[in-house]
């Protein structure tokens, strides 16, 4: 039996000998671009027999560095199932995702802990600040955690520019759901993660503060080389990113490279038909 997998260096075919020994050779081909993170095969079943759902079934996906990512698709096409096991937060049931080259089927629950806290940001609909904390406490809350030291002037300048700097000793309670957000996205930011991972980070708010929002998180892809990868249902949202990823039924059905928020709703209205 032959099979194959990738490995940090490239592609290992595994061969089982008649006495039942793997024996793995190492091929000289190299991943071109390996991505910032990816999937390989993914397959995430719930339940099993007549009533198993795939929410995905057979996924291959490389996100690039430095660049936004949108995926899209109707409710219930697996799009935020993929980014939960692409961000460590759930398990595949079969098939892998990396971070970087990090396999992540191969760490245990702490190690996936740690990959996120230090490799990984997260930006949510609901903004999951703590309510005792102040916004700069809430900010600074990862890389406390991690026992590091801010960059000072990035912290600065993220702060200006999600327009918080005067309203940064205030608790959340005191914030708009506006205000709460721009927190939850310089929170995000501030310790330069490998990713960004937003699930529907705009849901919660006015189409106005959601456009400024995207449009920050667009500039931190452009200005400082942050990489984004965006679970949606809007496509004006979508239109925000360098590329839209369209789910359909577990499966990746199509892409669109600089999309408009007009054709990315005519690609929708197509799933519909
Ligand atoms: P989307 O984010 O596109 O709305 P999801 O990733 O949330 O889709 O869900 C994909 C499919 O998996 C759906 O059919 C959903 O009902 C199913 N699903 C998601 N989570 C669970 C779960 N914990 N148990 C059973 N089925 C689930």
């Amino acid at each position: 039996m032959v099979r194959r997998r990738f490995s940090s260096a490239g592609l290992v075919v595994c061969a089982t000998a008649k006495n039942g020994l793997t024996r793995e050779t190492e091929m000289t081909e190299t991943i071109v671009d390996t991505g910032a993170a990816r999937a390989v095969d993914a397959v995430k079943a719930y339940g099993s027999g007549e009533t198993e759902v795939r929410a995905l079934d057979g996924v291959s996906v490389s996100f690039p560095a430095q660049q936004f990512t949108a995926i899209m698709g109707p409710s219930g096409s697996g799009k935020s199932t993929l980014m939960q096991c692409v961000a460590g937060l759930d398990r595949l049931t079969s098939g892998e995702a990396y971070i970087g080259e990090t396999a992540l089927s191969g760490l245990n629950k702490t190690d996936l802990t740690l990959l996120r806290r230090d490799r990984l940001g997260f930006i949510f609909q609901q903004y999951n600040l703590i309510p005792t904390l102040s916004a700069k406490e809430n900010i600074l809350l990862p890389l406390t955690l991690a026992g590091e030291k801010p960059d000072r002037a990035w912290f600065d300048t993220i702060v200006q520019t999600v327009g918080m700097a005067n309203r940064i000793d205030n608790l959340p309670s005191q914030l708009s759901g506006g205000q709460q957000q721009r927190v939850a996205v310089a929170r995000a930011l501030v310790p330069r993660p490998d990713i960004v991972f937003a699930d529907e980070p705009t849901g919660a708010l006015d189409s106005r503060t959601g456009m400024e929002i995207l449009s920050f998180m667009r500039q931190a892809v452009a200005d400082a080389g942050q990489t984004i990868v965006m679970v949606t249902h809007d496509p004006h949202a979508a239109s925000y990113a360098n590329n839209v990823l369209f789910l359909a039924d577990g499966q990746i059905i199509d892409e669109m490279p600089n999309p408009t928020a007009d054709r990315v709703l005519d690609r929708m209205k197509r799933f519909e038909g």
